[in-house]
């Protein structure tokens, strides 16, 4: 191989390289992913809520059920002095049975709030228990991904790893001068910068060559380059 073909295969190499890099950053399972872990995040925030709305419930339904057994003392004492004989007075008859409708009243009140606290909770438990499931599922899927992703990972990094060993080695061959021309190009311009002939016309910006720039180009035993985009041209037969 003459200088410009190995320049020609440096840049394959290098082609491929930046191929496998991008596609490494762009890892279609990585979307997948990092959706997922918003899903399941967005899960766990739910179930948290959820949680601490069932405790918030489960508290008020333990007062509203010490409010009615207070409530409920205090009727049996009421009633036990009203109907044991022991007031006779009318006006303090008259007295405890409004007392007594009134406490009636507010003890069916509370325990209609009861109830109701009772549904909640039932309906939080529900919630909580189809939550659960779902962030287990998603869990393992997540892990499922993961695992997908790192041998993505790992055979295309194999991959890059040999091709730059390959880089080295090539580059190893190709005196230190038209390296540097060619790294120099690299960074001017995007694309390639090693560009074929075909016929007469540049490969890069596709303007015809003077014969004169063919005819030192063809043998690719010198670095010639079109004169206007600048690439380095490589005769390939
Ligand atoms: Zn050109």
């Amino acid at each position: 191989m003459t200088d410009i073909e190995s320049l020609f295969r440096l840049q394959e190499l290098d082609m491929e390289c930046l191929a496998l890099e991008t596609a490494l950053k762009e890892l279609p399972v990585q979307k997948e992913i990092d959706e997922s872990m918003e899903r399941l995040s967005m899960l766990r925030e739910r179930l948290n809520n959820a949680n601490q709305e069932l405790d918030g419930v489960r508290k008020e339904q333990k007062q509203g059920e010490w409010q009615i057994k207070d409530v409920t003392d205090t009727l049996t004492s009421i009633s036990r002095k009203l109907y044991g004989g022991e007031v006779t007075n009318p006006r303090e008859i008259e007295n405890m049975r409004y007392r007594l409708d009134t406490l009636e009243t507010a003890k069916n009140r509370l325990e209609e709030n009861v109830i109701e606290l009772m549904e909640r909770a039932e309906a939080l438990e529900s919630e909580i228990a189809r939550l659960d499931s779902e962030i287990t599922q998603k869990e393992a899927q997540l892990a499922g991904l993961e695992d997908e992703r790192d041998s993505e990972v790992a055979s295309i990094s194999g991959k890059l790893s040999d091709i730059k060993q390959d880089r080295e080695r090539l580059r190893a061959q190709i005196p230190e001068p038209v390296l540097k021309r060619y790294d120099q190009l690299l960074r001017d311009r995007s694309g390639p910068v090693v560009v074929p002939i075909r016929g007469r016309i540049c490969g890069g910006c596709h303007v015809e060559l003077p014969s004169s720039i063919v005819i030192l180009a063809k043998p690719n035993n010198s670095l010639v380059r079109c004169e206007n985009c600048g690439r380095i041209l490589c005769w390939l037969e």
